[in-house]
């Protein structure tokens, strides 16, 4: 692995001065959003920017319920070359026109100032506190790349290839791995034979991603989520499958591959990491896990390992180049499973539990140490209503609202208009029972022949609209309504707002 140039750490020394000089003026708390692409990041954070700056319901958020928030507002970014988070266009089209915003394609800032009174008796001597939140969301694919920087292309290859192999992915990866079988990796370089295997490649990544399947670990992040970089040259390479301890000739097309590959990480990877990720301060990882869990156990099995790849990423080892550039540490991040508003309150709490187990398995492949790790359940739009609906003399927690137009269950098609009542099931109570049909997964052939328990939840989903927000006596639009919104903010914000 290459290491780091003086002029990479030059530059990420000289962003966190920037950073300290304009701190002094008032504190700034770089937040990540993360989470792979559907997760949420873009509903979530115009929930959570709406919510601050129009004074929203947020009980468990301390400034808040103590009365102390003074006021929230939009600021100018500080970083001029990064695109803006496109705020007010999203909160017209969830407001206004009740239909989900545009998700994140790629990387973008948004600055919200807080200003609030302080609890400490010598900081209100001084006046109002001040804290600029930075704001940066961007695709979790463009996290998993960075375990890539520790591997050469033929390691890298190798696992892919092996990947490819296990029983749920291999029908997905079938063509890929077919015309691998055709190419000769020594063979002299093929432009058409790349353009190809990338192609086929890039196929079996986005089916695996494709909601049945509901895979999770993908790298490289760009062939799935490009940003800028769409139909580029960088991104036309594929791993190969290489005869092992036989060196590559020059000028052949695992050469051509190799260079490709290490050209993704210099000009793809590594500025991502030195510009963005290494100036975070906290960060939160969205999570759907429910989609997950409807794909069945080997989808959550593979949720559980790019958790622990993601943790991995903040806790680089010592002698790696990230941690050579990190000038700044991540001290507390928070997991959230999001859309829980397609669950009844009941099972709130299940969810939160299975998203705990996932994490600290995570923590413990990752041997992950150093930062503060938390859970959470959250809707960030909350789109549904709970009610008890009497069906046969029995009383059932239901969950209403309005189905998106088109959307489908049992036969019946909905028109965007009319409200329904479903039944939407549980979650377990004890989120051992679903791991243990994974455990057993692992375990084997011999226990294959058991019957595979599914995992999956009996969870019923339907995409609703996003809610019509209600209006006070004077006529004042409220805030959007959300599910825990008000602990995500403690968590990531409250020791800051003393
Ligand atoms: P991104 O790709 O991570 O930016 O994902 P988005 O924020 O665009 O969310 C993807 C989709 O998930 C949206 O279009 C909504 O359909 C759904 N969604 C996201 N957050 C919520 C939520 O809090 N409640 C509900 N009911 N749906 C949500």
């Amino acid at each position: 692995m290459r290491l780091t140039t003086l002029t990479d750490e030059a530059r990420i020394a000289l962003a966190n001065i920037g950073d300290f000089a304009a701190g002094f003026v008032a504190p700034s708390l770089r937040l990540g959003v993360t989470g792979l692409s559907r997760a949420g990041k873009t509903v979530f954070i115009t929930a959570l920017v709406h919510n601050l700056v129009k004074g929203g319901r947020l009980p468990l958020f301390e400034p808040v319920s103590r009365g102390r928030l003074a006021r929230s507002f939009l600021e100018p970014q500080p970083d001029d070359a990064v695109p803006r988070f496109d705020y007010e266009a999203h909160v017209e089209r969830l407001v206004a026109e009740r239909l989900w915003p545009d998700s994140t394609r790629r990387i973008s800032e948004l600055r919200v100032t807080i200003e609030f009174e302080s609890a400490r008796y010598f900081a209100r001597t001084l006046g109002r506190g001040r804290l600029h939140l930075d704001i940066v969301d961007y695709p979790g694919e463009w996290l998993l790349d960075l375990p890539l920087l520790a591997k050469g292309f033929a390691e890298w290859s190798a696992e892919a290839v092996a990947l490819s192999r296990l029983e749920y992915r291999a029908a997905l990866a079938a063509r890929w791995r077919a015309a691998l079988a055709e190419t000769d990796p020594l063979g002299p370089e093929d432009e058409t034979a790349a353009r190809r295997l990338a192609a086929l490649f890039t196929d079996y990544l986005r089916a695996a991603r494709a909601d049945e399947h509901a895979l999770s670990t993908l790298p490289p992040g760009r062939f799935l989520m490009p940003g800028d970089l769409e139909g580029s040259p960088a991104l036309t390479f594929s791993p190969l499958d290489l005869p092992a301890g036989v060196a590559v000739p020059p000028r052949s097309l695992a050469a051509m591959m190799e260079r490709r590959y290490e050209a993704y990480k210099d000009v793809v990877v590594r500025p991502f990491f030195r510009d963005h990720f290494a100036r975070l301060d906290r960060q939160i990882v969205l999570v759907d896990a429910l989609q997950a869990l409807n794909a069945g156990p080997a989808a959550v099995a593979d949720l559980g390992q790019a958790l622990s790849d993601i943790l991995a990423c903040f806790r680089p080892g010592r002698a790696s180049w990230l941690s050579s550039i990190l000038t700044r540490r991540v001290d507390r991040i928070l997991f959230a499973a999001t859309k829980a508003d397609h669950l009844h309150r009941t099972s709130h709490d299940r969810l939160e539990a299975i998203l705990g187990r996932l994490v600290r398995g995570a923590m413990e492949k990752a041997a992950f140490a150093g930062a503060e790790v938390d859970v959470v359940a959250l809707a960030a739009v909350r789109a549904t209503r709970e009610a008890i609906v009497t069906r046969d003399g029995e009383k059932l927690p239901a969950i209403l609202g309005v189905p998106l137009p088109g959307e489908g269950l049992g036969g019946e098609v909905f028109d965007g208009k009319e409200e329904i009542a479903i039944f939407p099931g549980d979650l377990p109570s004890d989120p051992d029972s679903l791991f243990q049909v994974l455990e057993s997964m692992r375990e084997g052939p011999e226990s294959k022949s058991q019957p595979a328990v599914a995992p999956a939840p009996d969870v019923e989903f339907v995409r609703f609209r996003p809610p019509r927000l209600e209006r006070t006596a004077e006529g004042l639009t409220l805030s959007l309504p959300h599910i825990r919104l008000d602990r995500v903010l403690q968590f990531l914000l409250g020791d800051r707002l003393t």
